[in-house]
């Protein structure tokens, strides 16, 4: 069973995501992944588009947190300029910290959308709580090792994903 790897949507970068849409149809939380996601691994601090991005999203009305799995120092530094909730070490697809996130954002499963670039961690997380799940094409390909290893069965995933896709809008 691939489907619960499979993302509710799949775009191109979290730039074409279509927030009013989402805050009118309901929802009230974003949670995104950091690397890969809003910047490149070494891209120590957020860069225009990424502030700008946020100062829009908290005028929707959106309350957005950013959980990653990477380390308290990556974090805290990233965060400096956004100022949001922010968890590290978020140990994903483990849901735990998903759930202190809305939590903190004082919103809920069916309100929430998770926003990231792994299928294995964000995706794969996200689905286990049934969230709305965005995958975006990663920033970067300076990743380290193990990520490289998992794009090859991401991709895979990515294409049954895709195929299935295309069978239903063949029977709309
Ligand atoms: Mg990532």
């Amino acid at each position: 069973m691939l489907k619960r790897f499979f993302p509710s949507e799949y775009v191109d970068s979290i730039h074409e995501i279509d927030y009013d849409k989402l805050f009118k149809n309901g929802y009230r939380g974003i949670m995104f992944d950091v690397d890969n996601t809003l910047v490149p691994y070494d891209m120590e601090h957020p860069n225009d588009e990424i502030i700008d991005l946020f100062i829009k999203l908290k005028e929707i009305g959106f309350q957005v947190a950013l959980v990653s799995n990477n380390n308290e120092v990556r974090i805290t530094k990233f965060n400096e300029k956004l100022g949001v909730y922010a968890i590290h070490k978020a140990l994903k697809p483990m849901t735990r910290n998903l759930k202190k996130a809305m939590q903190e954002l004082k919103t809920n499963k069916k309100n929430t959308v998770l926003v990231g670039d792994q299928i294995f961690t964000d995706i794969y997380g996200g689905n286990r709580l049934k969230l709305k799940t965005i995958l975006v094409v990663p920033i970067s390909d300076k990743e380290e090792w193990i990520t490289k290893i998992k794009r090859s069965t991401e991709k895979r995933i990515i294409n049954a994903y895709l195929k299935k896709v295309k069978k239903d809008e063949a029977k709309n």
